[in-house]
């Protein structure tokens, strides 16, 4: 079978490979791969920043955002054949953790986890694959090939969760919302922010292109200036750029009790001045909180789940901008600039 491999660490080193097809030791149950999404992980795998190949291997198969009919699976798996599903990207450590030990991986305390496509256990990048029938998520068949949508909705339910659980420390009524950055992160962010009711924001600095319109369509404002003109008095904001700087302009603009969540990964490197006591002083006067989420548990996948059923499908259509086969994967490895997501497709 082909897979897109990578040597993690080894900038260029992406190519497709012909394999074995997966050791049932690797889960009961076979999956054909239909598409892979490509996300920034990916893209820092392939660029030698980040990912780490299974225990004594060079090559690792990339992809953690994966859409798959099942070929078999075993009685009491709940699955069938031809069932639409998406594995889950993270294991519980070995020790494991509190947290592992209740399936509460995304919260790892020990950072022994693993994921696919990313960290120690090969991802979903390739024609067939294997899973637990514990980490397949069974999807609603009308979604069709927007089920690649899943993983990514559900690092933003996720985030929406949590934000949610900070909230409800003391009475909580959010109305105003600020996402930063239009990707497909951002722009699932501001889905599940609308289906909450809230008024959403969004800030990102590309003015044409098909961003503005999916916010517009969304019921959402779209705004493409400094922080300050695209809103004030913002309850929660769900940064989805990792361009830290940001933060620091977005506290002025936060309510007391209001929530900052970032959900973006930035490379490090960049270097701002900030008055140190000044951020204190604001976080603690407004109660404010700055929190970071990563990664999702089954729940999440659950709660995405039901969000992208309860989405308008051509406005999810709209998210993925571009199909690029699986021999010309390398294709879908450059971001082009009217890109939101880009799907391998693996049946090609
Ligand atoms: C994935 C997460 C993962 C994180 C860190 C993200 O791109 O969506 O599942 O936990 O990278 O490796």
């Amino acid at each position: 079978m082909r897979a897109i491999t990578v040597v993690p660490g080894a900038k260029g080193s992406a190519r497709l490979d012909d394999l074995a097809e997966p050791l049932e030791s690797s889960g009961a149950v076979l999956v054909q791969g239909l598409a892979l999404g490509i996300c920034g992980t990916d893209m820092e795998i392939t660029h030698g920043a980040y990912g780490w190949a299974p225990p004594g291997k060079d090559r690792l198969v990339l992809g953690h955002e994966s859409l798959g009919r099942v070929v078999e699976a075993p009685e009491p798996a709940g699955l069938a054949r031809g069932d639409l599903v998406v594995g889950i990207v993270r294991r519980p450590d070995p020790v494991p953790c509190p947290n592992c030990a209740i399936d509460e991986w995304d919260m790892c305390r020990n950072g022994r986890y693993t994921e696919r496509g990313i960290k120690e256990l090969d991802g979903f990048g390739s024609e067939l694959w294997r899973i637990e029938p514990e980490f397949a998520v069974k999807l609603d068949p009308g979604l069709d090939d927007l089920g690649v949508l899943l993983e990514p909705a559900s690092i933003v339910a996720k985030a929406w969760e949590h934000i949610e659980r900070i909230g409800g420390r003391a009475r909580w009524q959010p109305e105003l919302v600020l996402v930063t950055g239009a990707g497909p992160i951002g722009l699932l962010a501001a889905l599940l922010g609308v289906q909450c009711g809230l008024e959403v924001h969004v800030l990102d600095r590309v003015t044409e292109g098909p961003k503005p319109a999916l916010v517009g369509d969304l019921g959402a404002t779209y705004h493409h200036g400094p922080v300050d003109e695209a809103c004030q008095e913002v309850d929660v904001v769900v940064e989805c750029t990792g361009a830290g700087e940001l933060v620091f302009d977005v506290m002025d603009n936060l309510t007391p009790n209001g929530v900052v969540c970032l959900s973006g990964v930035s490379s490090g490197g960049r270097s701002i001045g900030v008055d140190a006591g000044a951020l204190n002083r604001e976080l603690v006067l407004s109660n404010n909180v700055i929190v970071g989420s990563v990664n999702a548990n089954r729940r999440h996948y659950q709660q995405a789940a039901t969000a992208l059923a309860n989405a308008d499908r051509d406005w999810l259509r709209r998210l993925i901008t571009r199909r690029v086969p699986l021999d010309r994967f390398q294709e879908a490895l450059e971001r082009g600039p009217d890109d939101v997501k880009v799907i391998v497709d693996l049946t090609s």
